[in-house]
């Protein structure tokens, strides 16, 4: 929804100034008005121009007669400009900007209208146009929000055309110019609305951006979790595991750690789909995945699918016995499951079973070049084996590493030599099919 009132926004027309009201709000509560420090460097300006100013007094008024015209400027406008910069410490808010900057602006006009009515023949213009100029250039510089600019032009304009009417300052040659350098003081009010326009526009960019940021990021995020998990079962991928898996092994030798690898296959499954259908098979996959899911991630583990009706799992920190014990609640908690296998109704239950294959290794083993792969290699021995022996069993197996396999094969080439992968086998406590 937000980004659609953004998109009318952005899509606005130059004269509506206004935002929605959910985004009017949000802008007015981010967009933070500007320092005072700001304005308060103005307001020095603002007071050594006045103290130059006297010279044209004295020029105009004569050493006799600058007291008045002298006397407001050092006594009235400057404790006054003062008093603003002590008032604009900080962050003050917009409207206490726009109060300090109009109080100042109109007391100095005042001043210098007055000037104009009390100076000799002659030089009245001169004090009417330095009058405008005061809201004109203010008006320019204070970062007035179009409504409060409308305020500060509004009446520095009516004091100006009041004063000019009221105490007859058009001199001998009209109304003319007097009121077109009136119309001068109307001029900011042009920049502060294309100011606050231009304002609102960056801001609504920066909402656009932030808005498009955080869908990539939820699309990045959404992406990142499909490419790692299986789809039908919803625990990881094979992709995922294998990285996991050479992390966790990895860490296993960093801490000097015993890890076990798991292979896990449903028992007689074509068969299983051949009796019950297909889609019992995909069920009876997703049921299998939550049963496992649960221990080994209690476990500190992670379980993937490794393909078809194949599941393989590591669990950190398991010796050959947990490992084994770990895969054994596994086991039993299929046959919980009481899935039907209708093809093996005959004879017993006839429920769906998973034979798991262990391999366990010492994290230390990696310096003899034992990797990630020669753990699944062995559990996927031992998971033949568990087929070879029944199925619905758990057998374990003792890795071997590379330069082992290398010498056992050469040792195999020599008569009687022993078969290398020396497969353990765990005494079998299900029933096998
Ligand atoms: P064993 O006990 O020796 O493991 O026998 P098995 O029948 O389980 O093994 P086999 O490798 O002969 O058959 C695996 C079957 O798994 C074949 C294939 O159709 C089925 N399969 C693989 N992926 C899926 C799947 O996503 N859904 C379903 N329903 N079946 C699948
Ligand atoms: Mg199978
Ligand atoms: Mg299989």
């Amino acid at each position: 929804m937000i980004q659609s009132l953004i998109e009318d926004g952005l899509n606005r027309s130059w004269w509506a100034l206004k935002l929605s009201a959910p985004l009017e709000a949000k802008y007015h509560a981010e967009v933070a008005p500007a320092a005072g420090w700001y304005l308060q460097s103005w307001l020095l300006v603002f007071i050594a121009f006045n103290i130059l100013s006297l010279k044209v007094d004295l020029d105009a008024f004569g050493a006799e007669a600058i007291a008045v015209p002298a006397g407001l400027t050092l006594g009235v406008f400057v404790p006054l400009a003062l008093a603003a910069i002590l008032v604009l410490r900080g962050r003050p808010s917009t409207r206490r900007q726009t109060l300090a900057v109009l109080a100042t602006s109109l007391v100095d006009m005042a001043i210098v209208l007055n000037s104009a009515r009390i100076v000799p023949l002659g030089h009245a213009d001169t004090y009417l146009i330095l009058a405008a100029v005061v809201p004109l250039v203010v008006g320019m510089i204070a970062p007035m929000p179009f409504r409060h600019s409308l305020w500060f032009c509004g009446s520095a304009f009516a004091l100006y055309v009041l004063a000019v009417l009221g105490l007859d300052l058009s001199g001998p040659n009209g109304l003319g110019v007097p009121l077109l350098v009136a119309s001068l003081i109307l001029v900011p009010l042009k920049l502060a609305y294309s100011r606050e326009w231009e304002t609102k526009r960056s801001f609504l960019l920066g909402l656009r951006e932030k808005a498009q940021s955080a869908a990539l990021a939820e699309a990045n995020a959404r992406l990142t979790i499909l490419s790692e998990t299986d789809p039908l079962t919803g625990v990881a991928n094979r992709r995922l595991f294998t990285q996991r898996l050479e992390w966790a092994w990895e860490l296993a030798f960093v801490r000097r750690d015993w890890f076990s690898v798991l292979l896990i296959d449903i028992d007689r499954f074509k068969l299983l789909n051949d009796s019950a259908g297909h889609a019992a098979g995909d069920g009876c996959l997703v049921r299998i995945a939550e049963a496992l899911r649960g221990p080994v991630e209690d476990a500190g583990g992670l379980v993937a699918r490794y393909g078809g009706e194949e599941f393989v799992a590591f669990l950190p920190r398991a010796t050959r016995e947990a490992a084994v014990a770990a895969a054994e609640t596994l086991r039993r908690a299929v046959i919980d499951l009481a899935l039907p296998h209708p093809g093996l109704a005959q004879p017993g239950p006839g429920l769906v079973t998973i034979s798991i294959g262990v391999a366990t290794a010492h994290g230390a083993e990696r310096l003899r070049g034992l990797g990630a792969s020669e753990l699944l290699k062995a559990a996927d021995e031992a998971l033949y084996a568990a087929k070879h022996r029944g199925r619905n069993r758990v057998e374990a197996a003792q890795p071997a590493a590379l330069d082992e396999r290398h010498a056992a094969s050469e040792r195999a080439a020599a008569p009687g030599a022993l078969a290398p992968g020396c497969v353990v086998s765990i005494a079998p406590r299900g029933r096998a099919a």
